[in-house]
């Protein structure tokens, strides 16, 4: 890991602010030039946050299961993944692996740091090209020596579009066949029946599991995502991220829905029955071509006409998202599982639709 990092951050001397400088108890702050004036009341809004995210992630710990010292929190997982990019990444030098189609954010946060992106697309089926991307892999590691190389390589389980989650063997086999970092998006881990890589976390100090509380947890406003690696690796993270990066009011939201659990946990189960009938119902339908598989929150369905189909449910108020230009999704647009209300909206308005 050392050796796959930008020398900068290697030896960077991590900003110290107040609340890291000192961590007990007092009955005074005088130390972060905080106004002593509170004017949203109980708010502890003229305090600076807890940089470190203490409660949360123990409640992460106790909770998610995932051990305390090998998690950090993000503005969302979008700023870990970016972070990852800064970390790693050598501008004008170093590149990602993507394998397409995938979610957007990566290409572009590797954009924004002017990091190359390398792809070995997925099949048509969205499973993981391995003779593929055994060969990329091999030969990228014959034409090292000059400037840059492949450091990061990202896999989303359960896949943005697609929706389906990659088998924990297939995650390990990347992991063996890749030397850089690998970094697995689970952003919706919670809807899939399959195993997390968290699992191989002591076997890969080169691997990143990114989680978010923005899905399942219904918590996009909070911006709370979660990284889980080796603690060498965190302990980078947490030097090089912006000290603050998670307000109190989102560290309290984090903390009221991980203590709502028993809540959550219906609530999932409510998606996931929603799942099994929109799948059933959708197939039914004239216009609908192929239902893809999914193991989250959403569905890609193949149609008929995908741009038409996209307009006319948005001339009825109902906005779904038309994924045909991402590989292998010609006429695919991709639909998130709403309330029981809500889908047989969609399912009604589906029902209604006139081929031109
Ligand atoms: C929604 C989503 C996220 C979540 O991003 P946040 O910044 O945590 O809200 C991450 N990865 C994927 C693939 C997603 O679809």
């Amino acid at each position: 890991m050392r050796e796959l990092l930008r020398k900068n951050i290697a030896n960077l001397t991590p900003y110290s602010c107040a609340r890291n400088d000192f961590t007990g108890k007092a009955e005074v702050y005088l130390d972060a030039n905080e106004n002593w004036q509170d004017f949203v009341e109980k708010a502890d809004a003229n305090r600076y946050p807890d940089p470190l995210s203490v409660a949360v992630r123990k409640k992460v710990e106790e909770v998610l299961g995932l051990p305390f010292s090998k998690t950090v929190l993000g503005n969302g997982s979008d700023e870990l993944i970016d972070n990852l990019l800064r970390c790693f990444c050598e501008p004008g030098k170093d590149s990602i692996l993507l394998m397409p189609p995938t979610y957007g954010a990566y290409k572009v946060f590797a954009d924004i740091n002017d990091v190359g992106v390398s792809t070995v697309p997925l099949t048509p089926s969205f499973g993981i090209d391995f003779p593929a991307l055994s060969e990329f892999l091999q030969r990228e590691k014959e034409n090292r020596g000059g400037e840059g190389r492949l450091k990061l390589l990202f896999i989303c389980s359960p896949n943005n579009p697609s929706g389906n989650a990659f088998p924990l063997d297939e995650v390990r086999q990347v992991c063996e066949l890749f030397d850089g970092i690998t970094v697995v998006d689970e952003a919706y881990y919670d809807f899939s029946e399959k195993e997390s890589a968290v699992k191989l976390l002591d076997s890969y100090p080169n691997l990143v599991v990114l989680r978010t509380l923005s899905k399942c947890w219904a918590l996009a406003s909070a911006r709370v995502g979660i990284a889980v690696a080796d603690e060498e690796m965190v302990s980078v993270f947490r030097s090089m991220k912006y000290p603050y990066n998670l307000g109190t009011p989102s560290q309290e939201l984090a903390l009221k829905a991980l203590g709502n659990a028993a809540e959550v946990e219906k609530g999932l189960c409510l998606i996931k029955d929603e799942r099994l009938r929109l799948e059933e119902k959708l197939k039914t339908l004239a216009c609908v071509r192929t239902v893809f598989p999914s193991d989250a929150n959403f569905f890609l369905v193949r149609v008929s006409d995908a741009l038409s189909i996209y307009h006319y449910l948005a001339g009825m108020g109902i906005i779904v998202r038309n994924r045909s230009k991402e590989l292998h999704c010609e006429n695919c647009l991709r639909v998130t599982i709403g309330s029981r209300k809500e889908n047989d909206r969609l399912l009604a308005a589906l029902a209604a639709y006139k081929e031109r």
